[in-house]
């Protein structure tokens, strides 16, 4: 069983502010690993398909999720569907299971009408500003809730594993040197060239 309260402080410092959708991340993250049954890996066996989209209300959800779930962007086992919506599907590569987990719409409902959203956050307010006895018991709440009153859990299901092999080939760009992942590489007559190197040439002419 992992514990998100263990994972609370080393959260707050990747993601540099108290909010309520970092925790629910967590709270989401832990109780799809306790539903697979799957420990935190240093390694790439878990991937997090989130269905988030981009900035907007609430996305702050997905750093919860990595940090709890050890899935990053660094590691590139985390994505985005750009749905705009709150689910995770967590997949646990080694078994080719998965489990999804969306926060109950009831929650997030009542989470938009608190003062942090309506007097803080709509109005334009950075998460940094916004006073500590407001945004406190909002944090509390959501670590507080058992798993049921906060998360639908779906059921485990099989889940379609694709894993590409670590690529270690490179090759220095002909044009500004610097070193470049070979399949991004690009011929350009008779050199070989990074993309941003192609686009240039391309707008040279
Ligand atoms: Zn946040
Ligand atoms: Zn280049």
């Amino acid at each position: 069983m992992i514990d998100p309260k263990d994972y609370f402080d080393a959260a707050l410092l990747l993601h540099g502010h108290r909010c309520p959708a970092m925790p629910l991340g967590l709270r989401a993250g832990a109780a799809a690993m306790n539903a697979l049954g799957v420990e935190r890996s240093g390694a790439g066996t878990l991937e997090a398909i989130l269905e988030l989209g981009d900035g907007h209300f609430a996305h702050c959800y997905a750093d919860g999720v990595q940090m709890v779930t050890g899935c990053t962007f660094g590691k590139g086992n985390i994505r985005k569907l750009g749905y705009g919506k709150f689910g995770l599907t967590l997949v646990d590569r080694s078994t080719g299971r998965a489990v999804r987990v969306v926060p109950r719409t009831e929650k997030q409902l009542a989470s938009k009408q608190t003062v942090f959203f309506t007097e803080y956050r709509t109005k334009g307010i950075p998460p940094t500003d916004v006073p500590a006895e407001v945004v406190q018991p909002l944090i509390d709440q959501v670590m507080r809730a058992p798993d049921e009153a906060l998360l639908r859990v779906g059921p485990v299901i099989e889940h379609s594993v694709h894993t590409k092999a670590e690529d270690f080939d490179s090759f220095v760009c002909d044009r500004c040197g610097e070193m470049v992942v070979a399949r991004y590489g690009r011929q350009v007559g008779d050199q070989r060239v990074c993309i941003p190197c192609q686009e240039a040439i391309d707008a040279a002419r």
